[in-house]
């Protein structure tokens, strides 16, 4: 049996794109230039970040008896994720998220959630020898706050939790339970109650929810990289992105923290590894799409030299 050292529990939605000149206003219709639809769901697009690097990965979600949730599943094999965890619901709609990408990068998405809200406490059960067994379990919160609690608990590994979409209203399970709290900035500004429109403003949201209980906290931040500060060290560390051509940002976070997964799930420095995930993040942003503009292990070489 091959054992699938990175276990993503959350959801997978079928992304329905419009590229668009720039965002339309409230009330406002714009011609846009071009529509595809792809994979996306912040669990389905961490796991396959994390799979098309090389890891062995496992994702636990629930897709519709539809078209889409056959497709997704062949899609997941494609890109070798095991779908032994993944189940298709009777009358239920694979889940959709419609976005909209401007010419300058920025996007705007409303999520449809589908079978993703009809995932259950026994999904995560059924899955328990796999999650106990996994050397980093990755969670979200486009699924149950239920669903993360208990799959954290039961994780023996290291375990992220991507605190995205942010509630204003949280369990404070949700901040202590992880040993990585990962948010982006306005995730930050939510979880922490203090706004956050510098990187000196990110420091104090990272120290605030350190304080609240988590016991380390990852913020990243666009172009300008990402910071992490633990309750070990009380230190911030600041790490830079690379100076690129961002052609699309949609799905920036999910291949940040893949990598993250991936890198220590295979034993990577914790420091290196976010180093190496902002560059693995800003090389996705280069090229248009979600899961197919990661990159795959042929960036590893590159980053090793
Ligand atoms: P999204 O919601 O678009 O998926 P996010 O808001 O969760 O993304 P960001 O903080 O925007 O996440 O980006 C995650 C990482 O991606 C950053 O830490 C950085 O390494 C990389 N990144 C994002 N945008 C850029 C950019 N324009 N240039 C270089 N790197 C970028």
């Amino acid at each position: 049996m091959v054992l699938n050292n990175i276990v993503v529990v959350g959801s997978c939605m079928i992304d329905l794109v419009s590229y668009a000149p720039r965002l339309p206003f409230p009330g406002e219709t714009i011609h846009g230039s071009k529509f595809v639809t792809t994979y996306g769901g912040k669990g389905a697009n961490q796991c396959v970040a994390a799979s098309k690097l090389g890891g062995k990965t496992a994702l636990v979600a629930r897709v519709g008896d539809d078209i889409w949730g056959k497709k997704y599943i062949e899609n997941l094999k494609k890109e070798n994720v095991s779908t032994l965890f993944v189940k298709e619901m009777p009358q239920v709609s694979t889940g959709i998220a419609q976005i909209i990408v401007s010419d300058s990068g920025e996007n705007q998405i409303v999520i449809v959630a589908g079978a993703n809200d009809e995932l259950t406490r026994q999904d995560v059960e059924n899955a328990k020898t796999t999650i106990k067994e996994a050397a980093v379990v990755v969670l979200q919160l486009e699924t149950s706050v239920d669903i993360a609690i208990k799959t954290m608990e039961l994780c023996k590994g290291i375990s992220i939790l991507n605190g995205a979409p942010a509630l204003g209203n949280y369990n404070p399970k949700l901040l202590k339970l992880p040993t990585i709290f990962c948010v982006n900035e306005s995730e930050a500004s939510i979880f922490a109650g203090i706004p956050v429109n510098s990187k000196r403003d990110a420091e104090r949201a990272a120290f605030e929810l350190l304080s609240k209980g988590c016991n380390s906290v990852l913020i990243t931040l666009g172009a300008q990289g990402a910071l992490y500060v633990s309750k070990r060290e009380k230190k911030c560390y600041h790490f830079n992105s690379p100076s690129v051509k961002c052609i699309d940002s949609t799905g920036a976070g999910d291949a940040f923290i893949g990598a993250l997964a991936y890198l220590l799930a295979n034993k990577k420095d914790l420091l290196k590894s976010i180093e190496m995930s902002c560059i693995i993040a800003a090389d996705s942003v280069t090229r248009q799409g979600t899961q197919i503009s990661f990159p795959d292990s042929d960036i590893l070489k590159t980053l090793e030299h």
